[in-house]
């Protein structure tokens, strides 16, 4: 990976008005992304840290991937989402290797339910099984892209749908993949993938790949990403989340069915008469145990008190039922099926019964009922400790940027969340445009309290007036399901636009149809306040129904103010309010993604005007116009609606 490269490349000139990026069609001169850029090099070339902060519409991709692409050291590159990731491979790193004119080893790495498992695909070919009639019909498409893909990566589909029920039966998911016991191990796409990635220059990653690695580094099923030492983390404001999902465990009813299907589809027919009546005995010890919980949809705490004698003798029936499965298993002549669901279940065991046995060891129990599913998990109440010792002790250097770092102009809340060390420097970059008047962001003076019974139907009939004004082109965020139906439910019928509610339909489906239909209504929850794109007119208002305070009676936010409550900090300064306020810039920056793009942010928390704590979430938000008169926002649409 050495080369002639320049030590201290100019970055001013290669971004310049008279650089290469200039003779491209969009290109506009920003002296951000080049402040950006020297920093992000001096970051990397002399192993450092850098918090940087980049206002929407800096050209940040291009201001960390130059610098990256210039180091003689392999650099890992982490997004938030799939999509951004998407993004880097097929527009900026194609961008990148015509600015620099040379081609570039850079690979692309997602997560292992991306792509597909060669092993479970040729036992799931031999006896197909289908949730629909409709799913049957797109077996033959599978199977011949499963012929001829090089990669496995189910991006390559074409007039496949993107939620195609059996792809859960045949990707190569890390649960239940088989490691090196897999007859198919040399051919493997995941195990290619990361072959290639080891001699990569830059690997663009995303953030549940990056912390699912680091988490399970000495495992079976891990060590997706190659060594490094050099990082740059996008979107860095979601990684105290996902490193919280992926450093806790979880082990659910679901994960175990699929092992007893997946066991007794690999011995099938005679001869495995003990193991089958094993596996059926487990199954139904699998039942009892946990239907005991299923019903109403929650999430809790598990507290020590949740162990009853009644669940404990369940919970030791299914232990004994799965020792005899994992027996009968073993003494299949030791193939290397059988050593892997071995493996495998023992690992869901592990996870299981870490939920189970309270701890005083920093993680917090939970329990989660979806549908027909039962989840019980644990998760760290902190992550920053884990990040110091897992990532950040054994770096060079790292980049950590996103539009939204900081609150109130302080990095404070990021630095202490995720364990940041002390010698980090810190750089914001304005964004460049101007939100004074391309965007309004409108609070009422009066509105009933969030609290109050009669907010939900005061906001179901302003969100139908705006929704009037801007003639549909809207994103209705909310914090809560409930919110989310109530304000689709009264305006159904009430407006003339197409209507889309989150879960209709998968994300990307949704945002497509908004895109196309130029007038619709997009109601939604907390999954679109952020990494969600899109420019022009389509989105000319987004309406926040509530401030974004995590939900108090969650187990991990109860676990983590009472930590700091012990700890002697006050939890709503320290965590509750920089959460809303990263969460709140993000929502409201769904609305101005490009220069000319024009349009209204409505919040309709009247906490924003009579709590103190007001003041500091909106001086955390972008400088649009700011003002309490429904007058200025029909004014804003009147003078749209003249100018089209
Ligand atoms: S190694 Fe794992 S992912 Fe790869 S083919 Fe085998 S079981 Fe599937």
């Amino acid at each position: 990976m050495k080369g002639p490269r320049p030590r201290d490349p100019d970055f001013a000139a290669l971004l310049g008005p008279q650089g290469p990026l200039a003779k491209q069609s969009f290109y506009e001169h920003r002296p951000g992304q080049v402040a950006m850029a020297q920093a992000v090099w001096g970051a990397l070339r002399h192993e450092s840290f850098l918090l940087a902060e980049a206002g929407t519409g800096t050209g940040k991709s291009l201001a960390y991937l130059l610098p990256a692409l210039h180091l003689d050291r392999r650099v890992v590159v982490s997004t938030g989402t799939k999509a951004l990731q998407e993004q880097l491979a097929r527009k900026d790193l194609p961008l990148c290797e015509k600015l620099l004119g040379r081609p570039l080893r850079a690979v692309t790495v997602k997560g292992r339910a991306n792509y597909l498992c060669l092993y479970y695909w040729r036992l799931f070919k031999a006896q197909p099984l289908f949730s629909s009639p409709q799913e049957g019909r797109h077996l033959a498409a599978v199977a011949s892209w499963a012929e001829e893909t090089r990669t496995g990566d189910k991006a390559e589909w074409e007039g496949l749908p993107e939620d195609l029920p059996f792809w859960r039966d045949i990707n190569a998911r890390g649960e239940r993949c088989l490691g090196s016991h897999c007859p198919l191990y040399e051919e493997c796409h995941v195990v290619l993938l990361r072959r290639q990635a080891e001699a990569a220059e830059v690997v663009v990653t995303n953030h549940h790949l990056l912390f699912a690695d680091l988490a399970l580094k000495n495992r079976w099923d891990a060590a997706a990403l190659p060594a490094y030492a050099h990082l740059v983390l996008d979107e860095a404001h979601e990684a105290e989340d996902t490193a919280t999902s992926f450093f806790g465990t979880s082990a659910s009813k679901r994960m175990l069915q699929e092992w007893l299907g997946d066991a007794a589809k690999a011995f099938k027919g005679e001869g495995h008469g003990p193991l089958l009546g094993a596996l059926a005995d487990a199954g139904q010890a699998s039942q009892f145990f946990f239907g005991r919980f299923e019903g109403q949809e929650r999430r809790e705490s598990l507290r020590p008190e949740f162990m009853s004698p009644d669940v404990q003798a369940l919970r030791d029936r299914l232990g004994m039922r799965l020792d005899s499965a994992a027996l009968a298993l073993e003494s299949e002549k030791g193939t290397e099926e059988a050593l892997g669901l071995v493996e495998r279940l023992d690992a869901w065991r592990e996870a299981f019964d870490f939920a189970l046995d309270a701890g005083e060891d920093g993680y917090v129990r939970w329990m989660e009922v979806r549908g027909k599913n039962v989840v019980f998990g644990s998760s760290p109440i902190e992550v920053g400790p884990i990040l110091q010792d897992h990532l950040f002790s054994r770096l060079n250097g790292a980049v950590l940027t996103s539009a939204t770092l900081t609150v109130g102009g302080s990095f404070g809340y990021l630095r202490g969340r995720l364990g940041i060390p002390a010698r980090a420097e810190e750089l914001r970059v304005p964004s460049p445009f101007d939100y004074a008047s391309q965007g309004l962001f409108y609070v009422p003076s009066r509105f009933p309290d969030p609290s109050s019974e009669d907010f939900q139907e005061a906001l179901a009939q302003a969100v139908t007036e705006l929704v009037c004004l801007s003639r549909g082109r809207a994103f209705v965020l909310c914090t809560s399901v409930r919110s989310m139906n109530a304000v689709a439910e009264a305006l159904e019928g009430r407006v003339p636009y197409p209507i889309l509610v989150q879960g209709d339909e998968p994300k990307g489906l949704l945002l497509d149809r908004f895109r196309k239909a130029g007038n619709a209504v997009l109601v939604a929850t907390v999954s679109f306040w952020q990494g969600v794109d899109v420019q022009g007119e389509a989105l000319s208002l987004v309406i926040l129904d509530k401030l974004p305070f995590a939900v108090p009676s969650d187990p991990l936010t109860q676990a983590r103010i009472e930590h700091l409550r012990k700890a002697g900090e006050d939890p709503f300064n320290a965590y509750q309010l920089p959460s809303a306020a990263i969460l709140l810039q993000q929502g409201a920056g769904r609305l101005i993604r490009s220069a000319k793009d024009r349009g209204v942010v409505a919040c309709f928390d009247i906490r924003l005007r009579r709590r103190g704590y007001g003041k500091t979430l909106l001086k955390s938000l972008p400088p649009f116009t700011f003002t309490d008169a429904l007058d200025d926002v029909e004014a804003f649409f009147a003078q749209e609606n003249a100018g089209e």
